[in-house]
């Protein structure tokens, strides 16, 4: 069975619009693997702004521990001094799972005149046909599919990169449907190994942004309950 590949929407006359990004993700907590991703796509392909959207309850995993408060408190800190990046709370303020295809057709909604893009790293762009209406995204987002350590293209994900890629001036004259891979400097940082090692009581100095270790290193040092096997 072919996979399903949506006609891309054209905008009026093939004008140029300027691209928004968005990276969303659990950010549980962000660290440099992000803050890569997001500037070396942005510099690819031109991206107008990046909103870097905390979920509020993702519906793919396992469920943070982090407070949402705290992630976004995070996010912000770690990209203030980026005047392209923006931290963006409209999943944390919606109530319910976070389904992507509902922030983008909010995007959609907020930003008309700007063309979107989804940014994934290869991890969770292998893991996009298990999303809810997974099939609709294209009608709405161009993705763009970063490298990242680790993860290889799998089979269905790479016919569909295959069937859909599209240059960057597509990108800029249609309004969703595309997909580049775009390959990053590979940062094998993940937020699990991050976690496990704040609960070790180890450094994640030159792992995250140097203005979150301060909250990071202050919440784990904090006693917290159900460490030890809450019987
Ligand atoms: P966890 O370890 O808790 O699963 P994570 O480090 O994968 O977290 P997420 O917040 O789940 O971080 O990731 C958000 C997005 O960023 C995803 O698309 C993910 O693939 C991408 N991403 C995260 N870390 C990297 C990295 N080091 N290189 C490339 N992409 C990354």
């Amino acid at each position: 069975m072919g996979i399903f590949v949506p006609d891309p929407i054209r905008n009026d006359g093939q004008e140029r619009r300027p691209l928004l990004g968005i990276l969303g993700g659990t950010f549980d907590p962000i660290h440099l693997g992000h803050l890569r991703l997001a500037e070396e796509v942005a510099e690819v392909l031109e991206l107008d702004r990046v909103h870097f959207v905390p979920a509020a309850i993702p519906p793919h995993r396992p469920q943070p521990t982090l407070s949402a408060e705290m992630r976004l408190d995070l996010v912000s800190r770690a990209i203030a001094d980026n005047a392209r990046f923006v931290p963006d709370d409209r999943e944390l303020r919606r109530s319910g799972a976070s389904f992507t295809i509902d922030t983008l057709q909010d995007f959609r909604r907020t930003h008309p005149n700007h063309h979107l893009v989804l940014l994934l790293g290869m991890d969770a762009f292998n893991g996009l046909m298990h999303w809810h209406r997974w099939q609709e995204l294209l009608a709405w987002t161009h993705i763009a599919v970063a490298t990242r350590p680790g993860a290889q293209l799998g089979t269905q994900a790479g016919q569909l990169l295959h069937e859909c890629s599209r240059s960057l001036a597509q990108f800029q004259t249609t309004q969703a449907g595309g997909i580049q891979q775009i390959e990053i400097t590979r940062l094998d940082i993940s937020a699990t190994a991050i976690r496990q090692g704040l609960d070790l009581g180890h450094s994640v100095r030159y792992l995250v942004p140097e203005s979150l270790l301060k909250p990071l290193y202050r919440h784990y040092s904090a006693p917290r309950f159900g460490q030890c096997g809450d019987k």
